[in-house]
């Protein structure tokens, strides 16, 4: 099976700063990866080397086994398939929810694009409110239409940077409905989230790291047990 996004021997500084440190991961098409780790440890820094938004000192990342994302710009990056919905939801509140969706293809909207605009609106929930404005949506439903900006264009390797941070249990679980209705052999999904019950509902397999650098992979079920893990993270 084709690897999703290899990166091989990554080091990212900020200044003598050393953010990312000699990181080595694959991550599968098929699989939801979740990334956690406490603050500062490097979560955020690896989605912005991985999009093209900071760039590595040394080793490289490696999509779909062929384009080195490591020295594609942020632009080719996201053509390519590479997609990202940032952490804070940066919808165009004065636009309806339709258009919103449409902005996240780009380019002209034929029949085609028309249909796939209402298809990710009913995947993420939100064809009932296609009409109103995005600005009069809950916080919840902002999170997914941008996650459904993201998703029209039906990205290769999706990002997904804590995507229930301040939602309700409900819309939490919901959240990770869509998460795992997101989910396809051809298709990467990683999420950075720090809600461990909602990891374990979504993530097939968690990378936690700290300073940096893997402390540990696996199951959800498997980092509660580790040791190291628990003294790092999940005992704070
Ligand atoms: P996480 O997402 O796991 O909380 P980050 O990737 O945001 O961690 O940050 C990792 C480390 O790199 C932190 O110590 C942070 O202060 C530092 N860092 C991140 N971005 C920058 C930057 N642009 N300039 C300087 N330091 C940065």
């Amino acid at each position: 099976m084709t690897v999703a996004v290899l990166v091989e021997a990554l080091t990212v500084e900020f200044g003598r700063f050393r953010a990312i440190d000699d990181l080595s991961l694959a991550i599968d098409y098929g699989e939801v990866r979740a990334v956690i780790g406490p603050n500062g440890a490097g979560k955020t820094t690896l989605l912005d080397v991985i999009s093209g938004v900071s760039r590595a000192k040394t080793g490289r990342i490696l999509f779909d086994e062929k384009l080195e994302l490591t020295r594609a710009s942020e632009a080719q990056i996201a053509r390519s398939g590479v997609r990202r919905k940032f952490q804070k939801p940066s919808v165009f509140e004065a636009l309806t929810v339709r258009d919103n969706v449409e902005i996240g293809l780009g380019g002209a909207i034929d029949a085609a694009a028309r249909e796939r605009v209402d298809r990710t609106l009913e995947t993420v929930g939100l064809s009932a409110e296609a009409g109103r404005l995005a600005g009069e949506l809950a916080h919840g439903q902002k999170q997914w239409l941008e996650i459904a900006m993201v998703v029209v264009s039906e990205p290769k390797v999706l990002m997904l940077d804590e995507p229930v941070a301040g939602l309700t249990d409900e819309e939490t679980e919901r959240t990770s409905a869509l998460i795992r209705a997101l989910k396809s052999p051809e298709r990467a999904i990683v999420v950075v989230e720090h809600d461990m019950d909602f990891v374990e509902t979504v993530a097939d397999r968690v990378t936690v790291l700290h300073e940096g650098r893997t402390l540990f992979e696996g199951s959800m079920a498997r980092a509660r047990a580790d040791a190291r893990v628990v003294d790092v993270y999940l005992g704070r």
